[in-house]
C-alpha cells in the first residue's frame, strides 16, 4: 500500500519539528512537505535539518495551498488565526486535517465545525493517549462523586506558553462538567485574586503555573470533607503529542467529513 502523505504547517515550531521527526520514523507515512508563515526566517531550509535529523531533501516552504493540494492529511500546531485559515483550505481541497492548536475561541470553533462539513478534521487540545484516558476517568469520577466534592484543575507549562488555562485543562474541565451534567461556562472559576469570598458551590476552579521547560502537567482534584482524590498526568516530552497527531492523521484519511476527537481516534 502506498504511504500516506502527511504535510505539516508551522513545521519550524516546537511541535512542528517534533511532527517532522515523527512522520519521518512512522511506517506507512511519508512527509508531503512543510510550510511556515510567509517571511519566516527558516524558509528554504531542509525540513530534516531543521528538526535535528539528517537532511530529508524537502525544504520549508510558504505555500500552504500547494501543501493541502499535495498531502493526504495535514498536521496543524500553529496559532488560532492560522488554524482557521488552514481549516478553510482543508475544506476547499477535501484534505484530512489534524488541529492541535489551543486558544481557539467559540467563533473559531464554529468555523472549524463548518469546515468539517466538507472534510475530516480531528481537533483535540491534547493528542496524548494518557490525557485522553484521564479525561474519560475524570468524567466518570465527576459522575460518581456527589457535588459536595469541589473540583479544582491545576496545570503547569513552560515559560513560552501564550494561552491560559491550557487547552487541556479546559478539556478536563469540560469532561468534569459533562460528568456532573452541567455546562463548564456556567461554573468555571478562572483566576482568583484578592477578596474573593468563599468558594461558590459547584464551581470548577482553574489554577495556572508557568515556568522552565515543563512540557505539560495536569491534575484534577476532587476535594471532599476529609478526603481528596487527585488524578494526574505528566507529559515527559513533545513526542507523545506528535505520536498521537500522526496516529490521528492516518486514522482520518478516507473518513467521511466530520469533526472528530482523539477519543474517537483512540476508541475511548
Ligand atoms: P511554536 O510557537 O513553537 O510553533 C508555532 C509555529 O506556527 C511557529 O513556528 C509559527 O511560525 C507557526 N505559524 C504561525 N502562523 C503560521 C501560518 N500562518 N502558517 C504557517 N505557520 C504558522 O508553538 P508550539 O509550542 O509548537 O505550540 C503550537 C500550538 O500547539 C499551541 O497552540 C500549543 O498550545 C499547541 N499544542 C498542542 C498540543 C496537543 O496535543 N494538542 C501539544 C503541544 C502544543
Amino acid at each position: 500500500m502506498a504511504a500516506i502523505g502527511i504535510g505539516i504547517v508551522g513545521a519550524a515550531g516546537r511541535m512542528g519539528q517534533a511532527l517532522v521527526r515523527e512522520v519521518a520514523r512512522t511506517e506507512g507515512a511519508k512527509l508531503a512537505g512543510g510550510v511556515e508563515a510567509p517571511g519566516h526566517a527558516s524558509l528554504g531550509r531542509d525540513l530534516g535539518t531543521l528538526a535535528g535529523l539528517e537532511p530529508l531533501g524537502r525544504v520549508l516552504g510558504a505555500d500552504a495551498r500547494a501543501l493541502f493540494e499535495n498531502a493526504d492529511a495535514v498536521l496543524d500546531f500553529t496559532i488560532p488565526a492560522a488554524s482557521l485559515a488552514h481549516a478553510s483550505l482543508a475544506a476547499e481541497t477535501g484534505t484530512a486535517l489534524v488541529i492541535g492548536t489551543t486558544g481557539i475561541d467559540a467563533a473559531g470553533a464554529a468555523k472549524i465545525r463548518a469546515a468539517a462539513a466538507k472534510c475530516a478534521i480531528v481537533w483535540a487540545a491534547n493528542m496524548s493517549v494518557g490525557v485522553n484516558l484521564l479525561a474519560a476517568l475524570v468524567e466518570q469520577a465527576a459522575a460518581k462523586l456527589d457535588p459536595h466534592y469541589d473540583i479544582e484543575i491545576l496545570e503547569m507549562h513552560h515559560r513560552h506558553k501564550v494561552d491560559a488555562p491550557s487547552g487541556t485543562a479546559l478539556a478536563l474541565g469540560r469532561a468534569a462538567a459533562k460528568g456532573r451534567g452541567v455546562e463548564l461556562e456556567r461554573v468555571s472559576a478562572r483566576g482568583r485574586d484578592g477578596h474573593t469570598g468563599p468558594r461558590r458551590p459547584g464551581d470548577i476552579g482553574f489554577a495556572v503555573l508557568r515556568g522552565g521547560d515543563v512540557v505539560g502537567d495536569h491534575t484534577v482534584i476532587f476535594a471532599g470533607e476529609g478526603e481528596r482524590i487527585e488524578l494526574s498526568h505528566r507529559a515527559g516530552g513533545r513526542e507523545l503529542f506528535a505520536q498521537g497527531a500522526v496516529r490521528a492523521a492516518l486514522w482520518a484519511v478516507g473518513r467521511p467529513p466530520g469533526l472528530y476527537s482523539m477519543r474517537d481516534v483512540l476508541g475511548l
